[in-house]
């Protein structure tokens, strides 16, 4: 592996990860901001980058060209919008970078075209990039497999700040995926997603999501195991969104000399069983 800092591309630049993210290269051993690309048309290409995260002036001018963008760089921090994702990991395959997707709200197509780009890029892709809730994700899959579910009813609650768009989370999926995961069952047609009316009682085996928007909250999570005459609640809170861009930045850092592929957080943080 080289020794020289990795050259990293922040996309989605003024967004609140983004400028999260130009912060945090700016303080990190090992990378360096190589450039900064936000949406075309928006008022803050031009202007630096470093300005718009709050750093002070870092001589890197904010552009609209992710091809250009990339042409030199080692890897790109991806923290935008499903559609911009999409595009940005086929311009990660054809320059053969570190693609690290923070971006939630993916459909099983925009999936498979992430997979495809990872012929050839290598693509850390996570619903969330911190440490606590995929430690979390381990536990759950842990309980969901050591408990009956004819006993047991799985739940997962969220809050998010009131500007979200996308609902469930990531995070929440990741949570009930590990939770199908332990159950041994297909999340996609066990999940009930919303619940409205007059529902009729719950369907043994399913895994219930329930969505919170409000203010400024940064990340809510609980997993609820409810039983006959007790629960267990596995719960996480995020208070700054610097976890997430820090595990990008080690996501980045662990995906520099991998061969080319789909990996998730629990392989960077070696938490995964595969
Ligand atoms: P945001 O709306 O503040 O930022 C998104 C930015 O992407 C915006 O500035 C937007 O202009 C920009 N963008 C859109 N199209 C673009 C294009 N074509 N080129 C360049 N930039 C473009 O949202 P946010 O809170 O920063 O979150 C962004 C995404 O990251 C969401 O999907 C969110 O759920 C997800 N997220 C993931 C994690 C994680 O750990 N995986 C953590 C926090 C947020």
């Amino acid at each position: 592996m080289s020794d020289a800092a990795m050259k990293l591309v922040v996309v989605g630049a003024a967004g609140r990860m983004g400028q999260t993210l130009i912060r945090l290269v700016d303080s990190m051993d090992g990378v360096t901001l190589h450039a900064a690309v936000a949406r075309p048309g928006s008022p803050f290409v031009g202007k630096d980058a470093g300005e718009i995260a709050g750093l002070g002036t870092n001589g890197i001018t904010v552009g609209d060209d992710p091809l250009a963008a990339f042409l030199h760089a080692d890897g790109v921090l991806d923290f935008t919008t499903p559609a911009t994702t999409n595009e940005f990991a086929a311009l990660a395959g054809q320059a053969r970078i570190v693609h690290v997707i923070g971006t939630t709200g993916c459909s099983a197509e925009d999936n498979a075209k992430i997979t495809a780009a990872a012929r050839h890029a290598r693509v850390v892709k996570s619903g969330n990039m911190g440490l606590g809730v995929n430690l979390l994700s381990v536990l759950v899959e842990r309980a969901a497999r050591a408990l009956d579910p004819a006993d047991w009813d799985i739940e997962v609650l969220e809050m998010h700040h009131k500007r979200k768009v996308d609902a469930p989370s990531g995070t929440a999926l990741l949570l009930g995926e590990a939770a199908a995961k332990g159950r041994g069952i297909d999340l996609v047609s066990k999940s009930v997603r919303s619940r409205d009316g007059h529902t009729g009682p719950r369907e043994e085996g399913t895994i219930g999501f329930a969505t919170l928007r409000g203010g400024s909250v940064v990340g809510e999570h609980s997993v609820i195991f409810a039983g006959e005459g007790e629960t267990v609640t596995m719960s996480h809170s995020a208070t700054d969104r610097s976890i997430f861009g820090r595990g990008a930045v080690k996501a980045a850092l662990w995906a520099r000399d991998k061969k080319p592929g789909l990996y998730s957080m629990l392989d960077v943080l070696g938490l995964s069983s595969r």
